[in-house]
């Protein structure tokens, strides 16, 4: 992230620095502050580019605490902005190592990838630009990058499970991956097969995350990609929150209501995030959404 003004972006919720939100590494801290939703212009002064952080705590820190207190600022004290710009959200190709863009961008690098192929490159870059809110981007950034807490990837952490839970939680019969309940699950299948009627497209897609949302958004022409990957994005994130439900909550799976869930919320987003659209009649567009091409 790329801190402008600092007035849009929560200093304790969202992921502006290091690996996380601020709440989930310090949340000792995070517990003692008194300004548990401020932004990050609320929390101290800007001069120039650093920022003097005036953090407030509802009693005098000391032992641990004032260690964690310590290693924060250090951490924050990492941060530079642009007073002059808006908050926003960019790839830095600088290494300054601050922003958790970049960081992202960095583990992506290290990781198996010593060199990232330029369409990859691209792939994150748009994620980030997308016209969506924050969590979706970090969920869709984490399934691409296999980092979703699945069975799978829990086990590998040695969480250990009883044999019934690390079963899918849509169909409850295959075990439970990334791919699979995302892409290849009877279920998460039926979806999208829905989702691709509604925007016109009959194809058979790809099972891997990544050739599913690259296929995905070169459905269209060039003018509809974006609306493609917020559409590829919604329906992951609205995937996701259903398999939690599922797993969770003894939800009931519901076809209708999950696809009309994704339709609305894109709805919902282009009119937030000021997206052009090609119709104005809700409705029509919920029966079917015209790409340019
Ligand atoms: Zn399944």
């Amino acid at each position: 992230m790329e801190i402008g003004e600092g007035d849009t972006i929560l200093f304790w919720h969202h992921w502006w620095i290091g690996d996380k939100s601020l709440s989930v590494m310090f949340p000792r801290l995070f517990y003692l502050s008194n300004n548990q939703r401020g932004t990050i212009k609320s929390m101290g002064d800007w001069v120039d580019e650093k920022c003097e952080w005036k953090l407030s705590w509802n009693r005098e820190l000391s032992g641990r605490d004032l260690e964690q207190a310590n290693t924060l600022h250090s951490l924050i004290n990492r941060a530079r902005a642009n007073a002059a710009a808006k908050d926003g959200w960019r790839w830095k190709p600088s290494p300054n190592g601050c922003f958790s863009v970049k960081t992202a961008y960095k583990v992506l690098c290290s990781e198996k990838n010593p060199t990232v192929h330029p369409h990859e490159d691209n792939i994150w870059s748009l994620i980030w630009k997308a016209a969506v809110p924050f969590k979706t981007r970090t969920t869709a950034w984490r399934i691409l990058k296999g980092r979703l807490p699945t069975c799978d990837e829990l086990q590998k952490r040695q969480v250990s499970f009883q044999n019934a839970d690390i079963l899918c939680g849509f169909c409850k019969v295959k075990d439970e991956t990334i791919n699979h309940t995302f892409f290849e699950c009877f279920k998460a299948d039926e979806v999208w097969k829905e989702i691709l009627r509604w925007i016109g497209k009959q194809t058979t897609m790809n099972h891997k995350a990544k050739e599913h949302l690259l296929a995905f958004i070169n459905l269209g022409n060039k003018d509809d990609s974006h609306f493609l990957l917020v559409v590829w994005l919604c329906t992951i994130w609205c995937i996701w929150k259903e398999r939690n439900v599922c797993k969770f909550n003894q939800g009931v799976w519901r076809k209708e209501k999950l696809v009309a869930e994704i339709k609305t919320r894109i709805w919902g987003w282009m009119e937030a995030f000021k997206m052009q659209r090609i119709t104005s009649d809700f409705r029509r567009w919920f029966t079917e959404a015209k790409l340019h091409g």
